[in-house]
Order: structure tokens, then sequence, then C-alpha cells
């Protein structure tokens, strides 16, 4: 008799690396249930997109992907298509008006019943919702299918935010802040180490909360020890800080344990006092220039990143001078601009004084141009010193060079550095000497 064939699935994961971490046990989920994952959407029998709602630019790239996916009804074997994740957290009404060709909504709360919900669709026609309440956090006994590269992972220590900021959708979306046990991060991240896994990548929407609600000895520095104590890890990299809560014991810690990188993502969003306070941002522009400052004396090589936030409700210009001056000042090593976007639901949304759309785009585009100045001059800088880098195979553009990361880049966000002469393994880091750089990518030899 002949074996009944597995049904496959494909999946694209929109958004940020938290959302890609709730797609990865999706896909461990129906992997251990007999579905084939397939990275072909021509040959997938269903297709889920799991997707993003923060601000409008993501909204639109859901929506783009969703109606393009559809297709795969049409011309290829595709007989389910799956929407999951915030875009229909915050729609499902509208959603299941507009895109009729999808067969099920699934909100961030019910993610992990993916196969059950997939049981249920066979042998039923109709649109089906599951958006529940957004309190589910996964936990190391659910499988994950691990989707970047072997020898990187992304760890979330915890989902939801309590912070409150004033222009966000997201503490709707994922509820409110909930840390993941230590002991059960831990066990991740041996597991992790044991498939090969060299560089953690530590997230949630803030990682400086983490512990703010278990037992008093669970802290982000605890985890960040018992993590670096893990055989295989080398390299721990801190993303999503908020400014207020990053202390002198996390500084200290960044700074005498080798094995966390020397970098930090701090999103900051703004300097000007009258924004940050409509923001609810709890920091003011002192308290942020002293945690630079102390951050820069502290751990010299330290690379920052951070993201602003131009054209928010009432920013003067004023305000935005004052910003350019700070990123100027600041000189980050990385720097993300988003145009504020007016989100329904949200107390900045009905605030007076909303920006113009072609001011945003004005002010991002000089914050931009002047970033790309600074990251050049900061790139040129380090030409002639070494970088740990981890080597990621060969370039798009040729393969006479590889390309890398060193250990001051985070993947998929930072720059990239190109590899010109020695060999190495993927997945090895190597010490490389820099000998040339551009805007963002750096060039250098391998000298061990
Ligand atoms: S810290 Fe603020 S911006 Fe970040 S997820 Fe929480 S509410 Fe949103």
């Amino acid at each position: 008799m002949e074996a009944t064939q597995k049904q496959k699935v494909s999946m694209v994961s929109l958004g940020c690396p938290k959302n890609l971490v709730d797609a990865e046990v999706m896909l461990g989920i129906l992997a251990r249930q007999e579905y084939e994952i397939t990275t072909d959407e021509k040959e997938a029998d269903v297709i889920i997109v799991n997707t993003c709602s923060f601000i409008k630019e993501a909204k639109q790239e859901s929506i783009d992907a969703i109606l393009d996916l559809a297709e795969r009804k049409h011309d290829s074997r595709c007989h389910t298509l799956i929407v999951s994740g915030c875009l229909p957290q915050r729609y499902q009404e509208e959603l299941a008006k507009e895109l009729p060709e999808v067969d099920i909504f699934i909100g961030t709360g019910d993610y992990p019943r993916i196969a059950e919900i997939l049981a249920e669709k066979t042998g039923t026609s109709g649109q089906l919702r599951y958006i529940g309440d957004p309190d589910f956090i996964y936990d190391e006994t659910l499988p994950r299918l691990n989707s970047s590269p072997s020898w990187f992972s992304y760890l979330k220590i915890g989902e939801g935010c309590s912070n409150c900021c004033s222009y966000c959708i997201i503490p709707q979306l994922r509820g409110a802040y909930r840390s993941r046990p230590l002991e059960a991060l831990v066990a991740e991240a041996e597991m992790l180490a044991l498939r090969g896994v060299k560089e953690l990548n530590i997230i949630s929407q803030d990682i400086t909360r983490y512990g703010s609600d278990l037992e008093e000895s669970s802290t982000l520095e605890t985890l960040l020890q018992r993590l670096a104590a893990i055989d295989g890890i080398k390299w721990i990299r801190l993303l999503y800080a908020y400014p207020d809560g990053i202390s002198d014991s996390l500084i200290e810690l960044i700074r005498d344990e080798p094995k966390i990188c020397k970098y930090l993502d701090i999103p900051l969003q703004h300097i000007s006092d009258p924004v940050l306070g409509r923001m609810k941002r709890r920091s003011n522009e002192q308290q942020i220039r002293e945690l630079i400052a102390k951050l820069r004396r502290e751990i010299p090589t330290i690379a920052l990143r951070t993201s602003l936030i131009v054209g928010f409700p009432g920013e003067t210009v004023e305000d935005f001078s004052a910003l350019m001056q700070f990123v100027e000042q600041s000189r980050f090593d990385r720097l993300g601009v988003f145009c504020y976007s007016r989100e329904e639901g949200t107390p900045a949304a009905s605030m007076p004084d909303q920006v113009s759309e072609r001011v945003k785009r004005e002010r991002y585009r000089k914050l931009m141009r002047a970033q790309a100045r600074l990251s050049f001059r900061r790139n040129r800088d380090l030409i002639g010193t070494t970088e740990q880098v981890i080597v990621e195979g060969y370039s798009e553009e040729t393969e006479l060079l590889l390309k890398g990361r060193s250990s001051r880049q985070a993947p998929d966000i930072d720059g990239q550095v190109y590899i010109n002469a020695g060999i190495a393994d993927v997945g090895e880091i190597v010490t490389l000497k820099i000998t040339d750089s551009s805007d963002y990518d750096l060039i250098g030899e391998i000298v061990d």
C-alpha cells in the first residue's frame, strides 16, 4: 500500500525577530505533526503568512505578501492560506471581509494550536478565525525549527510589553510583559548550542524588564551569566534594551564578560524632553546623554544602535534640530529612523499638531543622510584594527569574496564585513584585520 503523502507547509514571516521566533515555533509544531516543511511556496499545500502590524509600512508589506501568496491557490497546489500574528490580532473583522481568499486567521495567542487548527479545517469550507487573548508565551517543551543559519539564533526571553509608550500598539497585540523562566531559557540555549548555534541574540520587547515578574534571583544579569557558561556559545548579543533599565551592573557585565558582544541596541526614539514626555518615555534628555557617556566610558569599543522616530505629533523645528544635533554628537554606530505612524487605538493618534507626511519624509532623509556620513567616518576609524568576525558564506556579488559579520554587527539589520584574503569555513569565527570600509560595510583579511 502506498504511504500517505505528507502535506507540505511553507511560511513567510514578516516583521521583527520576535515574530520570527513565533513562526519557528509554528513550524516546529507542524514538523512534529507529520507535515513537511518547504521553502518553496509553489510546492506547498498550506501557506502561512506570519504578519506584522507595528506601523503603516509593516501593515502594507503584510497585505502585499498575503495578496501575492493568495495567487498560489490559483497557479500552484496550495489549498489553504493562513494569516497569523499581529495583523489578524488587530484587524480580524476588516481582514475577514477584505480578504476572502484567506482560509484561516490565527492571532498571537493561538499560534501554538496551529496543528490542531489545521486538522479542524480539513473537510470544512469557509473562513475560520482563532483570535483569543494575546497571552501566550512559548516554552522549551515546544519544538522550534530554527530558520536562521545554523550558527546563530534568537532567544526570546519575554513576551509582551508593559511600557505603554503613547505611539505604540504592541502592548495591545502582545499583552503585558511576561518573562520566560530562567531555567527554561538556559535549557533552550543548551539545546541550541548542541545544534551548533554559536551566537545567541537576546530579544523581547524590552530585555531590561526581564525577571521583574519572576523570583528575585531571576535577573537579566544572572540569566546572561548562565548563558555565558554554556559550552559552544561564543557570542551573546543584547537587542532592545529600554534606556532606564540599563543598570550599572549590566554595563559591568557587558564590559567584563568576554562572550557578551560589545554591542547594545537601545531604542531611544527622541531626545527632546517635550517630545519624550508626550511619547510617555521614562528617560529624559539628561539621563539619556549620561547613559551614552557612561557606556562609552566604561566600554570604549561598544557599538551602539538606536532607533528614532521623526514627525511625532507636535515635533517642532527646534525639537528636530535638537535630534539632529544629538545624532551628530552621539555618533551612533547604527541608526534606524522611522517616520511616526498614526496608529488608531494609541494615545498619540488623537494628539493635536500631527506632522505632515512631507515634513516627516524630509526629516527622515536629513537624519539618514547625516547618519550615512557618520557611519562612514566610524567605519573609516576601524581601518587597521582587528575584529572578531563570523563567516557567513560567499558574497552575493562574487565568489571571490567571503562575507561575514563582526561581533559588533547584528544579523539582518547591521552592515556586513567582506573578506578578501584568507579562507575559513562558514560559521567559523576568525580574526580579521580591517583594510577598507564604505558607509555601512567593512572589508578585511583573515589574520589567524
Ligand atoms: S517599549 Fe514602548 S515602543 Fe517598545 S514595545 Fe513597549 S510600548 Fe512599544
